[in-house]
């Protein structure tokens, strides 16, 4: 269940506005995160429909009328086994009725025909809709993210104080105690599954940790995240154990300047190509262009990834209340990496930083 009470009826109003200009007459929303979104509900089966013309509807099944109640009680509940059918049953006969088409299967748009089989209503695929809604957070989301980045770096902190990144340790056990200090410190979960890479494991970007011990002279790159209230953090840090070799300071120095371009370049209306490119720049100067084989960053919110991507790939403009990650990295194979990793609200003003550990280099 969440804490806050979000603003789960204005988000409605927003999507009721942007399916009338779409000249459609109600909207079947059956992606779960996106139900969360537009109600609170946080059980694992329930749709929503939204209605331009009138009270919208909220469906589950008999095992969540209670939860519906507390959870929704703002919209009127229908309560049937085959959720999603009873709620299109509902809209036949309006003209346009919308479908999340990236959520719904084959099977299940044909589902969906079935049902309105002899009725006037036309299905019309609305693709992410609601993702474009959640781009842009509201107070109430941010609050949630700034305080899953406060246990992140909470955690990391206490883990660092206490000695326990240290040689001789593996990378599975840092991981599991990073894991524990997060839900300790009020993580509901992990946002995915914690990266610890160390020494030539440093440089594989996506390194699933294991039993590799970390020693003397070796990067550290620690890339992990605590969900809050369903919304999640994401940081990446990189040290160094013992002591620092010149060739470690120099690419750290190098992703430190990278990424401080990239969170420089955040800014209402910047062309997410732009924003990569920025941060990009810095490091193709230096003659490293091919060791950063990913993209600059990306939302965060309900999911790990979401809208926007930041990346050469990417389009679009950054908005006021978008959270994203700025994340370049330098990974030299066989020998360590270096990613430095902040979570940021792009606002009219300078960006909010809400992962807020040091990025200077951390010699432990
Ligand atoms: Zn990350
Ligand atoms: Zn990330």
């Amino acid at each position: 269940m969440t804490a806050a009470r979000m603003d789960h009826a204005g988000r409605r109003d927003r999507l009721r506005a942007a399916a009338g200009e779409q000249g459609l007459d109600a909207v079947l929303v059956t992606n779960l995160l996106n139900v969360r979104y537009l109600t609170g509900f946080t059980g694992s089966n329930g749709a929503l429909l939204v209605r331009t013309g009138g009270a919208d509807l909220f469906g589950t099944d008999g095992r969540y009328t209670t939860q519906a109640g507390t959870q929704v009680p703002d919209v009127e509940l229908l309560v049937d086994r085959g959720t999603v059918g009873a709620l299109t049953a509902a809209a036949a006969g309006v003209g346009r009725l919308g479908f999340e088409s990236h959520d719904v299967t084959v099977d299940g748009l044909r589902a969906l025909e079935r049902v309105l089989e002899g009725s006037a209503t036309e299905l019309v695929g609305v693709r992410r809709a609601v993702e474009g809604l959640r781009a842009v957070k509201d107070d109430d989301e941010v609050d949630a993210l700034r305080r899953a980045c406060t246990v992140a770096d909470q955690a990391l902190a206490e883990l660092a104080a206490e000695g326990a990144l240290r040689p001789g340790r593996t990378e599975l056990a840092v991981g599991r105690e990073l894991d524990a200090r997060m839900l300790s410190l009020g993580a509901e979960s992990p946002s995915f599954e914690t990266i610890v890479a160390t020494g030539a494991n440093s440089a594989i970007p996506h390194h699933r940790p294991d039993t590799t011990e970390l020693r003397d002279g070796d990067f550290l790159k620690l890339d992990f995240g605590a969900t809050v209230d369903g919304y999640h953090s994401d940081m990446t840090r990189t040290l160094v154990l013992g002591h620092a070799a010149d060739w470690q300071r120099e690419v750290y120095a190098l992703v430190q300047a990278s990424q401080a371009a990239g969170r420089d370049a955040l800014a209402v209306g910047a062309e997410v190509t732009a924003i990569d490119a920025a941060s990009r720049d810095v490091i193709v100067a230096a003659g490293h262009g091919e060791h950063f084989t990913h993209g600059l960053g990306h939302g965060v919110g309900l999911e790990i990834h979401e809208a926007p991507g930041i990346s050469a790939l990417g389009a679009g403009r950054l908005a006021a209340g978008m959270a994203v990650t700025v994340e370049p990295g330098v990974y030299l194979p066989g020998h360590g990496g270096v990613r430095i990793e902040d979570t940021l609200v792009v606002t009219t003003d300078e960006p909010e930083l809400l992962t807020l550990t040091s990025k200077e280099l951390l010699v432990l």
